[in-house]
């Protein structure tokens, strides 16, 4: 596959469209609903909502769109080549990166509010917006959830990578198999580590839980992909238990 060249390079009409007739969720039904009563709203600057996303047109303009990336580690590439050359040299443990924005305006106001304060109308948009940028022949049998610590859930009250896999299959998605990995150790925040330090903090923090076999090919589902120390932990405990492909779709990608 070429780097993604041919994804949305602005808002929602040319996105690849392969869910967006689906949803039957009956929570999206209402809110899509709702919006005959109350005109939508941007989430980001409070003017006027599209139909289908509540973000308005300039907000929707300025979207960080992940185009022309490795296809391995979704960072940014020149020229035509599929992967980068530290791809190339030395891959990651997982077989295909889709991260559909880069972490930015206004991805950095939407994502906090969707995975610190439970915002679920935010994490809709940018779930929404993932949606759109996946590429239709690249699908896996199963969404596998990066598990939260269940302390760390206890604190929040909530999972976010749980509820955007959730989203993506009620929409048309693969099946979520959201407890066959489990994390075993709170461990510290990754944001406040440097990339050795990342690594070290999730080794052997992941575990498999349960019977009964795996698909062979499965998508990893995150918020950011950052340095993918906690993705590449994850991917290796499933490829050590027979899954054969391990992708990861994340809503962002930092820099
Ligand atoms: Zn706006
Ligand atoms: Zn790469």
């Amino acid at each position: 596959m070429s780097p993604a060249t041919s994804k949305p390079a602005a808002a929602p009409p040319s996105c690849p469209a392969r869910h967006r007739a689906r949803g039957l969720d009956p929570r999206r039904w209402l809110r899509r609903a709702s919006r005959l009563l109350i005109a939508p709203r941007c989430l980001v600057c409070a003017e006027r909502g599209q139909a289908d996303l509540d973000l308005c047109s300039a907000c929707s303009a300025e979207l960080p769109w992940n185009l022309d990336v490795c296809r391995q580690c979704a960072l940014p590439l020149e020229g035509v080549a599929a992967r980068c050359g530290q791809c190339t040299l030395r891959p990651p443990p997982w077989s295909l990166a889709q991260s559909a924005l880069r972490y930015a305006f206004p991805v950095d106001r939407l994502l906090p509010r969707f995975k610190f304060h439970g915002d679920l109308a935010a994490g809709e948009v940018l779930a929404t917006l993932l949606q759109w940028s996946l590429d239709p022949a690249e699908v896996p049998a199963a969404l596998v959830p990066v598990p939260l610590h269940r302390a760390r859930l206890r604190e929040r009250g909530y999972d976010q990578a749980l509820e955007l896999a959730r989203f993506l299959h009620r929409d048309g998605g693969p099946p979520v198999l959201a407890d066959r990995l489990r994390r075993l150790r709170h461990t510290a925040p990754q944001s406040e580590l440097g990339a050795a330090a990342r690594r070290d903090n999730v080794f052997g923090a992941f575990a498999l839980h349960g019977d009964g076999p795996l698909p062979a090919h499965v998508a990893l589902v995150d918020d950011v992909l950052t340095t993918g120390a906690t993705v590449g932990e994850c991917a290796r405990v499933l490829l050590a238990a027979g899954v054969r492909r391990v992708d990861v779709w994340t809503i962002a990608r930092a820099l």
